[in-house]
């Protein structure tokens, strides 16, 4: 393990790490595709003093998480990979849900994460404590210290279950689209609530196996034609490169009022009219909002789906459950035995940004109040030696989530070179990051994510910004923030910021 600061300056501020509880030199939060992957190359750079914490029994994050029947990726397979651990032998060109999750165990098991991994072990809080210049952790096993901490805990993590009225007194079983109950027997009368890209997903499997399915739809989603198919034995996979760059194109239709939007909407109602003939059927799944404001899906099966004589699209979503009835804004009443929730995630108000306080014991709850904020969509002010992996806007709208994450690694190795170098704590400037915040809001402005006339999980409520994801393309983040850059982290910045709190916490 390389060792933390020896610096002069960082020797007066600290006596070395905390006595009363295990130090490692890096905690990362989180075991799925970003964490898996930033311990992936931490090993491979020859730093082995991290620790992975993973709150469930096994890696794997939403893949883990995600069991429903129908849960693939929706992004070519040939685009889901580690760069540095291609996987060539994907079995379709969207691979299942189980097959990603198959190939991060296996990342896990091979890049030789075992001796780091602590399953089961839940964070309930982080300081930073100035003295020590470390942070201290708390867990569900117990505590640690950790010269630096990132947080690789997903952007849909956290199931979102809607407030219906009584739907604490439904009889049958409830669950939500990521809380799959893996027993559920066939031949069911189903309720689902919610038509994202996990309910496109899951109805029509579960169309093959219940009695009848009735899908309440709040909102149509806009939906463009898939060509999934098994790789043939032997055939030549798609080239990634090649791939890349065509996806991070798409990046031109999510700009409002381009030629590529119009051209992505026209490929969208073209889809539309070849699936559903029905007119009065096809109204109501016409969105009124532009195409990509809301993730844009990509299904086959989606409208066939909703034309069989046992599913009903119900174009109104729940106002309440009366027993085992489900009652629909427009009046209509459904029984069923089942109601599943594929009804999203918390994604604006991560409910992580509570357990992690920084400097002067300010939470990045309160950091974010108005909607998270960050420089290079990984790190904050007032939050020394922390990265956030996925969170500021760290997604995209239109490319493999893997395109950001790698870049996110690539900065968080190049940071911990420059502290090993420095000894001092990397603290991004206030003025850094309401520059790259600036930025954001500016280039979001264009966009159908904010022009569009949709309400999506991309877009903080409160504020009205778009903060959970990055508004331009891949290949211009990767260049940007794929290497560490330590101009933003200069001192004088931070003490011109003049934010409280030099006194350690306890
Ligand atoms: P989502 O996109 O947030 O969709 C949630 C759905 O539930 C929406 O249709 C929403 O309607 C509806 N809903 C929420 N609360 C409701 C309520 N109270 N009453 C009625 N309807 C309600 O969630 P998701 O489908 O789980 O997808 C989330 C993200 O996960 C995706 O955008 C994608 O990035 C990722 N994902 C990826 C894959 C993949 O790669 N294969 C699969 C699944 C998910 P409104 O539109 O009206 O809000």
């Amino acid at each position: 393990m390389r060792a933390g600061g020896t610096t002069a300056a960082h020797a007066a501020r600290r006596t070395g790490p905390p006595a009363d509880a295990e130090h490692v030199d890096v905690a990362v939060v989180g075991a799925g595709l970003a964490g898996v992957g930033l311990g992936a190359r931490l090993r491979r750079a020859g730093r082995t003093g991290f620790a992975l914490l993973e709150r469930a029994d096994d890696v794997g994050g939403t893949w883990r998480d995600n069991v429903y029947p129908g849960v693939a990726c929706d992004i070519p397979s040939a685009l889901y990979s580690y760069s540095f651990r291609p996987q060539p032998a994907w079995s379709r060109v969207f691979a299942p849900g189980a097959e990603i999750h198959e190939y991060v165990r296996d990342v896990a098991r091979s890049e030789g994460l075992a001796p780091h991994l602590r399953l089961g072990t839940e964070l309930t809080g982080a300081r930073w404590s100035e003295d020590e210049a470390a942070w201290r952790l708390t867990t569900s096993r117990g505590p640690l210290t950790a010269r630096v901490l990132v947080t690789a805990v997903g952007r849909l993590s956290e199931p979102r279950v809607p407030e219906i009225p009584g739907l604490g007194t439904f009889p049958g079983r409830v669950f939500h689209s990521a809380r799959w109950d893996r027993d559920l027997p066939d031949g069911l009368r189903v309720g689902v609530v919610g038509t994202g890209a996990s309910g496109v997903q899951l109805v029509p499997e579960l169309a093959r196996r219940a009695a009848s399915v009735v899908v309440l739809q709040r909102t149509p989603p806009w939906v463009l034609p898939r060509g999934d198919r098994a790789y043939a034995p032997g055939e030549e996979r798609p080239d990634r490169a090649a791939l890349a760059e065509e996806a991070d194109r798409l990046f031109e239709a999510r700009m409002a009022g381009s030629a590529e939007e119009a051209a992505l909407r026209e490929r969208a109602e073209a889809h539309l009219r070849a699936q559903v003939p029905d007119p009065a059927l096809r109204a109501q799944l016409t969105p009124d909002y532009a195409v990509g404001c809301k993730r844009a899906l990509f299904s086959d099966d989606w409208y066939p789906a909703l034309q069989q004589p046992h599913v009903t699209l119900e174009p109104s979503a729940p106002v309440a459950v009366e027993g085992s009835t489900l009652v629909a804004a427009s009046g209509a009443r459904y029984e069923v035995d089942v109601l599943v929730l594929a009804t999203g995630f918390e994604t604006t108000r991560p409910p992580f940004a509570h357990l992690v306080a920084g400097r002067g014991g300010r939470t990045l709850a309160e950091h974010w109040a108005d909607g998270m904020t960050s420089h290079a969509s990984t790190v904050v002010h007032g939050f020394p030696n922390l990265f956030v992996l996925d969170g500021p806007n760290a997604g995209l709208g239109h490319h493999s989530a893997l395109e950001v994450i790698e870049a996110q690694i690539g900065y968080v190795l190049g940071g911990l070179d420059h502290l090993d170098a420095t000894g001092v704590p990397l603290e991004v400037s206030a003025a850094a990051e309401a520059a790259y915040t600036r930025e954001v809001d500016e280039r979001a402005a264009g966009t159908v994510w904010l022009r569009g006339g949709c309400r999506s999980w991309y877009v903080d409520e409160r504020s009205g910004r778009l903060t959970l994801l990055w508004p331009g393309r891949a290949a211009e983040y990767r260049e940007r923030f794929g290497v560490f850059d330590p101009a933003p982290f200069a001192p004088e910045d931070v003490t011109a910021a003049g934010q409280p709190g030099t006194r350690p916490f306890w």
